[in-house]
């Protein structure tokens, strides 16, 4: 049984609340969208086909406990919960990027989640699978992507769908669609609102230029 994986690297995790962290990244190859934002479009492909011991022998040279499983998309996979199944019983934390489109209700409960709900400047807003709300653990996190004041006034409306508890123990990140949305801009919107969010930026794009990747 095998996966289409695109690349295993180590790099600093740059979202999410553990955002600032060392972390050992599978990205898994393919997606079933096509984000009008994307910046990881050299991840549509097929990728190389490694079976599950061979990407956890690999994940385990880095000697190091926090994982993410990103892409592309990795729920497109059907041996995804497998894999991260294996990496938690390995006593792995491990974090699934996961672009909202896709139940979660498949992904073991120890794993953290970073969902998006996709927002209409990607494009992809019919795309969401809004069931995914009611889905969500206290350690699971929701994320939108946010380009212009629809996508903001858009995740307000989605964030009042959300369990109370859940948007407490979990305030959403709002997230910038880069070089399109100036952070002081979202900043000023959150603060009037008095919104219980989470400004992000996504810090590995301001550590590295835009489209390099560590490996
Ligand atoms: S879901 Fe992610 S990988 Fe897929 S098109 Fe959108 S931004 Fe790109």
């Amino acid at each position: 049984m095998s996966l289409n994986v695109y690349e295993i690297f180590y790099s600093i995790q740059g979202e999410s609340s553990y955002a600032g962290s060392p972390c050992v990244f599978v990205r898994l190859a393919g997606c079933n969208l096509r984000c009008s934002y994307c910046d990881t479009r050299y991840a549509y492909g097929e990728g190389s086909p490694l079976d599950i011991a061979e990407i956890v022998r690999r994940v385990e040279l880095y000697q190091w406990h926090l994982l993410e499983i990103t892409g592309g998309e990795p729920l497109i996979q059907e041996e995804t919960p497998e894999l991260i199944w294996h990496l938690l019983e390995r006593g792995y934390t491990v974090m699934l990027e996961t672009n909202g489109s896709q139940d979660i209700s498949r992904v073991d409960g120890r794993c953290i989640k970073i969902v998006d709900v996709k927002c209409p400047s990607s494009g992809e807003e019919k795309s969401n699978d809004l069931g995914n709300l009611s889905r969500l653990s206290e350690k699971d996190e929701i994320k939108f992507v946010i380009g212009d004041k629809e996508d903001y006034e858009y995740a307000k409306e989605i964030m009042k769908l959300m369990d109370p508890k859940t948007l407490k123990a979990s305030p959403p990140h709002l997230s910038l669609v880069f070089n399109r949305l100036e952070p002081h801009v979202l900043a000023d919107w959150i603060l009037k609102d008095r919104l219980n969010a989470r400004l992000h930026l996504q810090l590995h794009k301001f550590i590295w230029p835009p489209y390099y990747r560590t490996v």
